[in-house]
């Protein structure tokens, strides 16, 4: 898809939006007349043919509410997951009568971190959302914060919204936020800039994010929307951060153009684009300065070239991969299991064979198994 502007993203043929908590809850009760207006401007897409899939947070905002839990449920793991149980009966309610007013089936869907992770239960979770859009429903995602534990949940559901995005073949994102858009330092300081446009998210973009952006609800905070924006460049996905305050958040970026527009840098394959979106590497392999240039003209990961291994991972689990200053390099699906990198780290093949006791494999991360950044 072609896009200049916030406008163009009425052209979707498929489109994410994401509703965060500070937007849909306030002093732990729903926004009703706000959401029933972006449910109007949603209903207004559809009919022009766009194909919509939600991603809204509000659970735990508003099963703290109800609980009477401190912190918006937040003060521990467990407030979070008994808020999120009770506030998300309350989130999908609130999602089928307001789309139900305008004839639209909901329907709701709950994932983890790990049902994205998992190459087969992501393409499950990929057909599931397919059969529901096909359908004539629209999706209604959140993360399944009931039984996420720390190490293995999103936490934020601006990466979410870019993964399912992802699984959905979509062809944009659009965040509704608390904020414009991307300022170029902290937003409250003299002369920050709105960043309207960026091609490619590198480490000058990621250092304009301040934690400051949190409205303190919800868990995003920009840094989670450049992660999100990552996730969906490298998938050819649009991703845009808009104001979600006014009454018709929609129309107002569509007609005024304000907020930030982050363009594709490339288009992976379905498949690596999944790989490269995968969020939790289970170790890190560290390169040598001659292997991280072979890496950039597009090799395999040779063990000759390894210098460090951290973590304990088997054969087959996502490991990152870093240059010799730290710098990331990328990530991919690792031929050995840990202790087999260990042996064999700095060997070259014919060296490998008596140290593993049978032949090695053409490489330690294959390069068909590998994003690079
Ligand atoms: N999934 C969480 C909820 O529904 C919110 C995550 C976030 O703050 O982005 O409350």
């Amino acid at each position: 898809m072609d896009v200049a502007a916030l406008s163009d993203l009425r052209g979707a043929k498929r489109l994410v939006i994401k509703i965060g908590s500070a937007l849909l809850v306030r002093k732990g009760a729903p926004r009703r007349k706000w959401l029933r207006a972006l449910v109007e401007e949603i209903a207004a897409l559809r009919s022009g043919g766009v194909e919509i899939i939600i991603v809204s947070s509000g659970a735990i905002a508003l099963g703290a509410a109800r609980l009477g839990l401190p912190k918006g449920g937040r003060a521990r793991l467990s407030d979070a997951q008994a808020a999120a149980s009770v506030g998300q009966v309350e989130l999908a309610r609130l999602w089928s009568e307001a789309l139900g007013d305008h004839g639209i089936t909901a329907a709701q869907m709950l994932v983890t971190l790990g049902d994205l992770e998992d190459r087969r239960r992501y393409l499950n979770a990929a057909a599931t959302l397919a059969r529901l859009v096909d359908g004539g429903t629209v999706p209604v995602v959140n993360e399944n914060d009931s039984v996420a534990t720390e190490e293995i949940r999103f936490g934020d559901n601006d990466r979410l919204a870019a993964r399912v995005a992802q699984a959905a073949r979509a062809d944009a994102v659009l965040l509704l936020s608390d904020v414009d858009g991307l300022y170029d330092r902290d937003p409250r300081e003299d002369g920050a800039q709105l960043v309207s446009r960026v091609e490619g998210v590198g480490p000058e973009i990621i250092a304009m994010a301040s934690e400051t952006s949190s409205s303190g609800m919800g868990s995003g905070g920009m840094l989670a929307k450049l992660q999100a924006a990552r996730i969906a460049e490298r998938a050819g996905i649009v991703l845009a951060i808009v104001d979600g305050r006014d009454k018709r958040p929609l129309t107002r970026a569509f007609e005024t153009g304000i907020g930030t527009l982050f363009l594709p840098r490339r288009n992976d394959g379905a498949r690596k684009a999944w790989l490269g979106g995968r969020i939790a590497p289970l170790g890190l392999l560290v390169a040598d300065a001659g292997c991280a240039r072979a890496l950039a003209e597009g090799a395999s990961l040779l063990a000759a070239g390894l210098t460090e291994v951290e973590g304990d991972f088997a054969r087959g689990d996502l490991v990152a991969i870093q240059g010799p200053k730290g710098e990331r390099l990328g990530q991919g699906l690792v031929e050995y299991s840990a202790a087999e990198c260990r042996a064999i780290l700095g060997l070259r093949e014919k060296e490998q064979a008596a140290k593993l006791g049978y032949a090695p494999r053409a490489a330690v991360v294959h390069r068909d198994h590998m994003v690079r950044e």
